[in-house]
């Protein structure tokens, strides 16, 4: 039998997915689901998005781009961050990528090795501890705690870096805790790196248009003092909300720049030509599209968290970002995965336990609020009902 390499036997996955496919098994059988586990926008993309890609297959975009992708795109990304950030990307440090996920994967690939140390948020995306393990690395998380508001403290993150750390990860806003990372935190964490040159940062900013009650987001792309050594993960899926699209970019400094652009040729060697032409429209054409989603995403963070918090049990800090409500569940008894897999069997509720998001995330189940708030309510009734007529198990 042939056997394939052991880091195999060291990665993971996200169980939102397999929530995603449980869910919906239950929903062929004929029960009736609601889906708060995924985390994508639950709007279509906005149709001048689509007519730019039906455009262009119509057009002949039918061939390969630049591994590096079409150059009106990269411009757009480098306009578009000029605009939103007031910071100046050349084009030549912009890479388009096939999803946001595609940066984290080349970033680590880059820094991993056995004997390597790097820093990541917990609860943070699975994929980055993943990723972390299949290299070799030893992944070493940094808490992110309730207490905090869900933002990372730049002193326990500066506290755990030694010689062998090469790259720290972060995340604002944050998946799954909608944390946001204030200001102040931010520069505290930038000025306390000065001291660890031989550190790497990869700031994943991918729900960095969706704040709400006027919190803003800070880029690390903003820190001059940084910028050799900062990789920054952004892309279409949820601010176009274009999951499916597989659609991403990332800035990178030069040198790094280069060892992503082989990356691309050695495996997907570009992204989808029509799709590249969709995310230049997306990101020249009216922002509306965005600002009405947001605003109907935090019209529906508003019905969760008000309605999180009347369930017995249960508490749930305000999220400032991204569209997920964390709550905290320790005082329903339950254990965050059984509790969360009793929701999806027993009330066809569909949420992820906060232990896949990492150990410091027992005691909390997440919910995308990326769903009806018609649904939003009925799924927070059958919560309710089941937490009043079930001991935990
Ligand atoms: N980063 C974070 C924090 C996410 O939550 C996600 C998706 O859920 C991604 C990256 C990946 O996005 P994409 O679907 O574009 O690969």
């Amino acid at each position: 039998m042939p056997r394939i390499v052991d880091a195999f036997g060291r990665i993971g996955e996200e169980n939102a997915f397999a929530v995603l496919a449980r869910a919906t098994a239950l929903a062929a059988e004929g029960r009736d689901i609601i889906n708060l586990g995924i985390g994508q926008p639950d709007f279509p993309t906005p149709p001048h998005i689509v007519e730019a890609a039906v455009k262009a297959l119509r057009d002949g975009h039918h061939g390969y781009t630049p591994a590096t992708g079409i150059l009106p795109l990269r411009e757009g990304v480098a306009a578009d961050i000029h605009r939103r950030l007031g910071v100046s990307v050349s084009p030549e440090e912009v890479l388009i990528v096939p999803g946001g996920k595609v940066t984290m994967f080349m970033a680590i690939l880059m820094f991993g090795e056995p004997g390597a140390e790097i820093l990541y948020p917990d609860p943070g995306f699975p994929i980055y501890r993943s990723m972390i393990e299949f290299t070799g690395a030893k992944p070493v998380p940094v808490p992110i705690r309730e207490e905090n508001g869900f933002a990372f403290s730049a002193e326990e993150t500066l506290s755990l870096i030694t010689p062998r750390t090469r790259l720290v990860i972060l995340n604002s806003p944050a998946n799954p805790t909608g944390g946001v990372t204030p200001r102040a935190k931010v520069e505290k964490l930038v000025a306390g790196l000065a001291a660890h040159p031989h550190v790497a940062v990869l700031s994943d900013e991918i729900y960095g248009q969706m704040t709400y009650d006027g919190e803003e987001h800070v880029s690390l792309l903003a820190y001059p003092q940084i910028r050799d050594r900062l990789i920054l993960l952004d892309g279409w899926s949820k601010t176009y909300a274009m999951t499916g699209w597989r659609m991403g970019y990332s800035v990178w400094p030069k040198p790094f720049y280069e060892a992503a652009r082989k990356l691309a040729v050695n495996s997907y060697s570009c992204v989808n030509a029509a799709a590249q032409w969709a995310g230049l429209a997306a990101l020249t054409g009216p922002q509306d599209c965005v600002r009405e989603m947001v605003a109907e995403f935090d019209r529906r963070r508003k019905v969760v968290v008000e309605g999180l918090n009347k369930l017995p049990g249960v508490s749930c800090a305000t999220p400032k970002g991204a569209f997920y409500a964390f709550p905290n569940i320790s005082r329903t008894g339950w254990k965050a995965k059984a509790l969360a897999s009793a929701l999806l069997e027993e009330a066809g509720v569909a949420v992820i336990g906060g232990p896949d998001f990492g150990v410091h995330g027992e005691g909390f189940i997440r919910l995308s609020y990326a769903n009806s708030t018609e649904n939003i309510l009925k799924a927070l009734e059958r919560m309710g009902d089941f937490l009043a007529s079930h001991k935990a198990a």
